[in-house]
Order: structure tokens, then C-alpha cells, then sequence
């Protein structure tokens, strides 16, 4: 297995890699002004993993860091051997220090325009893929149409991983533990991804191929993620657990949308993360509460589905047994917390 930093050192490397970033910083051959087409460009070495104490490039891996400006630059540098994104590098970081990623080009999104932002148009809800977890967790826009995603960027990392990490990183990363994953899954979210001259867009479903894999294509990159706005009445829900209170990798996480009519449950979508291969859409799990009454009978089916609908492992962070429990019980307890939340909206929709 690969050897992988404690998570305090991952933040320390990501500050000393990005501060070496800028006293290493050269000018691209052939450059007249040594930033051609106002690119940064800097030649970056790695640090040694194995020198905990070290605070200095021992150049176990060089690579050259473009920061393009305009979409032309980025997808011509996208062409390039060994080309590879990176956004705020809070996943890619850890993984170039251990060797599970040996990028020759690492192409910067920082200075593209237009991808840091969260709108409202038509009904579609549109978030910018270098919007941070920061920025989503407290989005107005965010926190009116999906609670449950908002809370769940609220409970990514710590708040330096918040403010650095994205919500493109996140979906590109394709952990199974990634938490923005459910809740876009209930939501029904698709992907905007642009490659030189074409432009697609992908359910999230079919984006999310394996852990830690993605139907992306070599050279694609991530615009934003859409998906409609849910009807004004709906609830929804993100909770998850980790081993600790913070700064925890989701060992199990359910979110939850749907609505509370007169005490029935409707148009339920339940998604889980770190239970499976990818964050997956729980189907039966859905159909054993649509239309049910919302009493502690139908939660405790719609539990035991659950447990036999996820394919959860054992590592090292839990048992497949403990996740399976724990799925079982957040779901019990988003389902409450989304219903309760539908029922005070309807009950606000009345007042107003
Ligand atoms: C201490 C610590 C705690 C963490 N805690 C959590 C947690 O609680 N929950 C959680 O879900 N995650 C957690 N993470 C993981 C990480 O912070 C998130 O997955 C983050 O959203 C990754 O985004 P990034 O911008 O940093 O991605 P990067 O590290 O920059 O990139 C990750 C991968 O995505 C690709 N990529 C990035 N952006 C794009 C794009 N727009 N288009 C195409 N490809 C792209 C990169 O090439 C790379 O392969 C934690 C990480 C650390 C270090």
C-alpha cells in the first residue's frame, strides 16, 4: 500500500510547495518577456518525503507549472507529455510528495476566467469548478437550493483545506469519500467539460467510474457542475461520520432530498459516500420510503435497505460492518432532518 503523510504534514507541504513555487519561478524558452501570453511559468521541485524535518527542494521530481490566462493557453499546455490540472492541490499535493503522481506539466487553473462562482439562471443552479469549499459552504445562492451541500463543503477538511480546495478537485478526484459527491448526486448534478474546441456535459453518475476514476478525458477540463434547483418546498440533508470531529475523511456519509407531505414522504433521493467503489445513488433505498408515512416502521426499512443496497470495505479507517451500521443510521437521521426542513418551508410558503 502506498505510504501516505499524516494530515497536518499534507497542509505544511502544500504552504512550502507553494512558497517555493515563487522563489523558483523561471521564464519559458523562447519567451521574450519571460511571461509569455501573461502565463506564469515555474520550475518546481518536489520535496523528499522521507526527510520529515527537511524544509527544502531536494528535487526527487521536477516539473514545469504553467498558470495560463486564457483557454487557448491552458489547452494547448493540456497537450503536452505528462500534462496534468491542478487547482488548489490539496488532494494532488499529498500525491506528488509519495510518488503517486509523477505530472512532467502542471497546468494551473488559478488565472483561467469564469470559474469561481455560484449563479442562478433559468432555474439552474451553476457552480464554477475552482469555487472553494469556503466560498459554496457560505453561498447564499448554495445555502437557499441545497442546504445539504452547502453543510456538506462546511465539513470538508479544515478551514485552510476549505479555503483552498474546490469543488472541480473534489469531483475530479472521484473519491468514494468525496463529500460534495451525494449531495450533487440527489440533486441530480451534470458536469460542463470543455476540451480544445468541443464542450460537454455529463451526469455526475456517469462521470464517476471507480475510486479515483473518472470518464474525464486526457485533456478535458472541469468547467462547472449544474443541476436544477429543487422545488421550493424540498428538504435536504448531508451528515456524515469520520474518526474525529474534524479534519476526518469521511468513514460513511448519506445526503438526502425529498418532500414532506402531510406526513408522507415524496420524490426521496438518497445518495451515499465512502460505502462503495464511487459516491453511488441508493435506487431501492429511494423506492422503500417514496410515498411511505414518516414513522420509525419506515425508517428502519428504508435502513436495512440501505445496508444491503451499499458495498462497503474494510481499510483503515473501519470495518465494512461499522460503515454499513453507520450508513444505515445517518440515513434514519438526514431522512428527519430533510423532512423537517420541507415541512418548515411549506409552513414559511403559507406565511408568506
Ligand atoms: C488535510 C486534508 C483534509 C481533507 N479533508 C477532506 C474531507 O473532509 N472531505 C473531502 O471530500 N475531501 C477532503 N480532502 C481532499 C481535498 O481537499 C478535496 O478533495 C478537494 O476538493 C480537492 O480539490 P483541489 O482543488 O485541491 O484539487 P487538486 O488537488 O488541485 O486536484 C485534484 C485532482 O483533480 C484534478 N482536477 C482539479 N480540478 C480540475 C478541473 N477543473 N478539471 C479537471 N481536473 C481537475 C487534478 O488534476 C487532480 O487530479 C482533504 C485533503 C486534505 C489534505
Amino acid at each position: 500500500m502506498a505510504r501516505r503523510m499524516p494530515n497536518y504534514r499534507r497542509t505544511w507541504v502544500l504552504r512550502q510547495a507553494l512558497t517555493l513555487s515563487t522563489k523558483s519561478r523561471q521564464s519559458l524558452p523562447n519567451s521574450s518577456n519571460g511571461s509569455p501570453c501573461g502565463m506564469w511559468c515555474f520550475r518546481l521541485p518536489v520535496l523528499n518525503p522521507l526527510d520529515y524535518n527537511a524544509p527544502r527542494a531536494t528535487g526527487v521530481h521536477d516539473f514545469e507549472f504553467y498558470a495560463p490566462t486564457t483557454w487557448a493557453e491552458a489547452f494547448s499546455l493540456l497537450r503536452m507529455e505528462g500534462a496534468q490540472i491542478i487547482a488548489g492541490g490539496t488532494d494532488l499535493v499529498p500525491l506528488l510528495r509519495c510518488h503517486e503522481a509523477q505530472p512532467q506539466v502542471l497546468v494551473d487553473l488559478h488565472c483561467l476566467p469564469n470559474l469561481r462562482y455560484v449563479s442562478h439562471n433559468g432555474g439552474s443552479v451553476n457552480i464554477g469548478a475552482m469555487t472553494t469549499h469556503a466560498e459554496l459552504a457560505t453561498s447564499p445562492l448554495c445555502l437557499s437550493h441545497s442546504p445539504a451541500l452547502a453543510k456538506a463543503a462546511s465539513a470538508i477538511g479544515s478551514t485552510q483545506i476549505r479555503n483552498r480546495g474546490t469543488v472541480g478537485g473534489n469531483i475530479a478526484s472521484a473519491s468514494p469519500a468525496g463529500d460534495t459527491l451525494p449531495p450533487l448526486l440527489v440533486l441530480g448534478a451534470v458536469v460542463r467539460l470543455a476540451s480544445d474546441g468541443t464542450e460537454r456535459c455529463v451526469p455526475l453518475t456517469e462521470l464517476l467510474t471507480g475510486p479515483g476514476e473518472t470518464s474525464l478525458e486526457r485533456g478535458e477540463i472541469l468547467q462547472s457542475v449544474e443541476f436544477p434547483g429543487p422545488p421550493e418546498d424540498a428538504g435536504s440533508a448531508f451528515l456524515k461520520v469520520g474518526r474525529r470531529n474534524a479534519v476526518a475523511i469521511s468513514v460513511a456519509s448519506v445526503a438526502v432530498l425529498l418532500r414532506l407531505r402531510a406526513n408522507v414522504l415524496h420524490d426521496v433521493r438518497v445518495a451515499a459516500g465512502a460505502v462503495a467503489p464511487t459516491a453511488m445513488r441508493c435506487s431501492a433505498t429511494e423506492q422503500s420510503l417514496e410515498g411511505r408515512p414518516l414513522t420509525e416502521e419506515s425508517l428502519a426499512s428504508a435502513a436495512e435497505t440501505i445496508h444491503s443496497e451499499i458495498q462497503p470495505i474494510t481499510d483503515l479507517r473501519a470495518s465494512s460492518n461499522y460503515r454499513g451500521l453507520a450508513a444505515a443510521a445517518l440515513l434514519k437521521r438526514a431522512v428527519i432532518h430533510a423532512a423537517q426542513l420541507s415541512k418548515a418551508r411549506q409552513e414559511r410558503e403559507v406565511i408568506e
